[in-house]
């Protein structure tokens, strides 16, 4: 490594622990507010009463739905924490797809179905910022964790919130059948929406109360899915989407997904990225067409657009060799006749 790569690294290394510790700060800064927070009590006596509703009716016990429990809330900040931990777990080591897909079925069933997407980072991103525009709303802290543990995640690993936790991306990466490559291009400009999209949820977030609205979760397009109710043209629009994700790899994600936006300019930073060989890098491009994201740009995994998805690691010879599927001679003739094709293919152009 020379001197000048060295303290590259030592800088982007610095910057990553900035944001880190600029996160936990934030993280606090919220949680103070939190607790700052007077619990609301509905007064039973403004509601209407029995004598005044007639024929005949009950009072209910219950006045107001109960907040799931603590212990539950919990739980689902341990299920998050621990299917980023194994997608970062296979990133690194693990190297297996199967368990990627084992943890986007799980994430699907639990906080899909289950959970019906909610709470979710996607929406939480428009409660944070509400809460930080307006002093006499507070996050609640399964939200705030649920928004900042996949950030600084992508922090330390890339991605792994999206290769298969989240339940939007787990239902798209699940119809995902004939990939094709989008042109580079297009995906820049297309990815360009998330950002729009993103600017304009946290405008309607910090609106004054009356006008403020939570547009993320109102035109989620996989929410009715898990709900099974809705709109009908929303459901129609996830439909649409999922009948493209067939063959273009994820395209809520990729095109539309704010916090996927966010997540994905935080990412840039990432201490220990996918990366793509379990060891040394052999730069012999097999793996290249591998990815449905195009998220192979230079001979690596661009930390800012690969989803931790785990498919292209089958590709590389490096990666064959050491699970014994191929000897040291094929791959050194598997190498060179990958490199001679790419010479040959430069020297055509
Ligand atoms: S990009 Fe958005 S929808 Fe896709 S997996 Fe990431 S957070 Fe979920
Ligand atoms: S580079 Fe592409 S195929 Fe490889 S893990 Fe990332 S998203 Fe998946």
């Amino acid at each position: 490594m020379t001197p000048l790569s060295s303290l590259a690294a030592i800088l982007r290394r610095a910057a990553s622990l900035e944001i880190v510790v600029l996160a936990f700060a934030f993280l606090f800064a919220l949680a103070t507010g939190v607790e700052g927070q007077e619990a609301y009590d509905r007064p039973v006596s403004s509601a209407p009463q029995p004598d005044d509703i007639g024929a005949g009716y009950q009072t209910p016990e219950v006045q107001r739905t109960s907040p799931r429990s603590a212990a539950l809330q919990m739980l689902d900040v341990v299920l998050l924490i621990g299917g980023m931990a194994a997608i970062a777990w296979v990133s690194r080591r693990g190297r297996r797809r199967w368990v990627v897909t084992a943890v986007t079925l799980a994430s699907l069933a639990y906080f899909g179905f289950y959970r019906q997407g909610c709470v979710c980072p996607i929406g939480a991103t428009q409660n944070v910022a509400a809460s930080l525009s307006d002093a006499s709303l507070a996050t609640p802290m399964v939200v705030l964790a649920f928004f900042l543990l996949p950030l600084a995640a992508s922090l330390l690993a890339g991605r792994v919130f999206c290769g298969g936790v989240c339940p939007l991306g787990a239902i798209q990466d699940l119809v995902l059948l004939r990939p094709v490559q989008t042109p580079q291009g297009v995906d820049r400009w297309l990815g360009m929406f998330r950002y729009v999209y993103l600017g304009l949820a946290v405008w309607f977030a910090v609106l004054p109360a009356g006008q403020r609205d939570f547009v993320i979760c109102r035109f989620d397009p996989f929410v009715g899915f898990f709900r099974l109710n809705g709109p009908a043209w929303m459901l129609g629009v996830g439909v649409a989407l999922l009948l493209l994700g067939t063959v273009v790899g994820r395209p809520y994600c990729r095109y539309l997904c704010p916090y996927g936006g966010l997540i994905s300019v935080v990412s840039r930073f990432a201490i220990w990225p996918v990366r793509i060989t379990p060891d040394e890098e052999l730069d012999c491009g097999l793996c290249v067409d591998s990815c449905p994201f195009g998220a192979i740009k230079d001979l690596r995994a661009k930390p800012s657009e690969c989803l931790a998805c785990a498919r292209c690691f089958a590709h590389c010879p490096r990666q064959q060799l050491a699970w014994g599927e191929i000897e040291l001679v094929e791959l050194d003739e598997l190498v060179s006749s990958a490199k001679c094709v790419a010479q040959r293919s430069g020297g055509n152009e």
